[in-house]
């Protein structure tokens, strides 16, 4: 059923900020269907086919001369592939056996993948590429729209089922106005990707897809209400109700602290050069998490020792006397880097990513180190290092040898996994700090994919089971007097920050635009306030319970805003 005018749809608001635009939707990847009829004219077939393949060339080429050189060198070589005499002759063989046309590409290019797999380097790489060239060959054949992410040109908010953090990474701020998707989660990455580029955004929004492009809609980003064709009326209240909040956030400045001036450091999550430059501009003070790998999605080979040197160097000098935390590059599960790729894995959420792939590939980690510690040394900045998915003891000791090695004297730890969150007495001593990764933290206690949006009550940041292992991982840095920060999405919502620093950690990292609301929400409680909430949400049977017992209880100034 199409939503009608006025209607409006829910979801988790995942970005802040209100955006009014045209939708466009983003089509999925077609698939062949299964009763295709066998061809009854194969040269015709094959003429037809051909052709597709040419306007495929054509289209991936018209691109190329638009993108950069990085992208322009993939799509012309995409476009080759299309080319590809050899690439016709498979799918004409196909044909001849009796497969229809759309079941002859999908099963030609089946083939072509497995031989670039077996093949290995780069070959295998450009299975990815050939996949995109089946969908479009394929969505032409069929007579539906092309496939992925469309090149934006006017102010658009775009809805999609889910969209890859690379793919998410491509949109710009002057055209997508906003992102609305009917899948993902509040901590899969591309929610955070959108985030740290201040794009409005909203998951789990059941029905947007059956909207049409071209709709004009209304979203609100810290709600997670989304009007299908607004009336003037209803868009007014909505950019009034922002100006509203915006105001209020506003009214609270400084750095973070509990109106009893327990301070609590409000950093920025960053991941881009981009990022880097936002957060500089805004009120953080500093950079609680620098996602490395988000620096290198899509490239091929490891970017050289200077040329991290360079990127680093140009992050570290926008924050001259404000601390930059670096996390090493955390690869794997839905951030893989072909450079870093350790093989096909069963579950790769479970398997050997974050400092396992570290461990396995110390080249890698050994350039990263070098290229921060010179950046460092021309910076001047204070820089403290922390590895990614730490589990047990050695390995953090591991990492920490291996850091100072390097001449890097700020070393710590993610606690994102619930061993060294129950450990954590164990691992601190060897480091000088550590950052709760709340996302993945949730995802291993609850055993919840966080990219799966359909599990997203389970990682709730209000779980009290989370809460549970947060407070094991705080009792830990009491005793060893190592400072804990937090550096996942739980962090940037106003609730949980509060629940967290009543926890005892004391910094909180977050996408920038997410500073305001946190910053407000400090502002109207004591530090005592904040430990009474920490136990009222342990204490509750459920996330649900633990949020209204949370919000009985806070300023209702706060209650107004959220
Ligand atoms: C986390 O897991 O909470 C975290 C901050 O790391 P990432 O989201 O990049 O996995
Ligand atoms: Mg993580």
């Amino acid at each position: 059923m199409t939503p009608h005018d006025h209607q409006r749809l829910h979801g988790i608001a995942v970005s802040p900020g209100v955006a009014v635009g045209p939708l466009v939707v983003v089509a999925p990847a077609p698939v062949a269907p299964p009763d295709e009829p066998a061809p009854t004219d194969v040269a015709a077939s094959l003429a037809q086919v051909r052709q597709v393949l040419q306007e495929v060339a054509e289209q991936l080429l018209a691109r190329a001369h638009e993108a950069g050189p990085q992208a322009r060198t993939i799509l012309e070589t995409d476009a080759m592939m299309a080319r590809d005499p050899g690439l016709a002759q498979a799918i004409e063989e196909q044909l001849t056996q009796g497969k229809g046309p759309a079941t002859a590409v999908t099963e030609a290019i089946a083939g072509y993948s497995a031989t670039f797999e077996t093949l290995g380097g780069y070959m295998a790489e450009r299975v990815t590429d050939l996949l995109d060239i089946r969908d479009r060959v394929v969505a032409r054949l069929l007579g539906l729209p092309s496939p992925g992410v469309p090149t934006l040109t006017t102010g658009s908010i775009l809805a999609a089922h889910d969209l890859a953090p690379a793919e998410t990474a491509t949109l710009t701020r002057e055209t997508c106005l906003g992102i609305i998707v009917e899948a993902g989660g509040p901590t899969s990455h591309t929610a955070i990707v959108a985030a740290g580029m201040g794009i409005p955004a909203i998951v789990q929004v059941a029905g947007v897809l059956s909207v049409p492009s071209g709709t004009p809609v209304a979203m609100d980003g810290g709600t997670g209400e989304v009007t299908i064709n607004p009336s003037i009326e209803a868009q007014t209240q909505l950019n009034q109700r922002a100006g509203r909040r915006e105001a209020a956030l506003a009214s609270a400045i400084g750095p973070g602290a509990t109106s009893d001036a327990h301070p609590v450091a409000l950093l920025a999550n960053i991941g881009t050069l981009d990022d880097a430059h936002h957060a500089a501009a805004s009120s953080a003070e500093g950079v609680g998490l620098f996602r490395t790998e988000f620096l290198f999605l899509g490239r091929d080979t490891m970017p050289s020792l200077e040329e991290q040197t360079q990127t680093y160097t140009e992050v570290f000098s926008l924050f001259s006397s404000r601390r930059v935390v670096v996390r090493t590059l955390d690869a794997g599960a839905d951030k893989p880097l072909k450079f870093a790729d350790l093989g096909p894995e069963e579950n790769p959420a479970l398997g050997r990513r974050g400092i396992r792939l570290g461990m396995a590939r110390p080249e890698l980690l050994n350039v990263q180190l070098a290229a921060l510690a010179s950046a460092q040394q021309i910076t001047g900045v204070d820089l403290r290092v922390m590895a990614p998915m730490i589990a047990t003891e050695s390995e953090a000791q591991w990492f920490a040898t291996h850091t100072r090695s390097a001449g890097l004297t700020q070393v710590g730890v993610m606690i994102e996994i619930p061993a060294a969150a129950v450990r954590s007495h164990h691992i601190l001593p060897h480091v000088d700090f550590a950052s709760l990764g709340t996302n993945d933290l949730a995802q291993y206690t609850m055993g919840a994919d966080r990219m799966q949006g359909e599990l997203a009550d389970l990682l709730d940041p209000l779980e009290p089971a989370l809460l549970d292992v947060v407070a094991l991982a705080c009792e830990g840095g009491q005793t060893t007097g190592k400072p804990i920060g937090v550096c996942g999405e739980a962090g940037g919502n106003p609730l949980s920050a509060l629940v967290l620093v009543g926890l005892g950690v004391s910094s909180l990292s977050m996408a920038p635009t997410r500073l305001p609301a946190v910053r407000y929400a400090l502002s109207l409680h004591t530090l005592e306030q904040c430990q009474q909430l920490a136990k009222v949400a342990r204490e509750a049977s459920s996330a649900h319970e633990a949020r209204t017992a949370v919000l009985e209880l806070v300023d209702p100034a706060l209650r107004d805003v959220i």
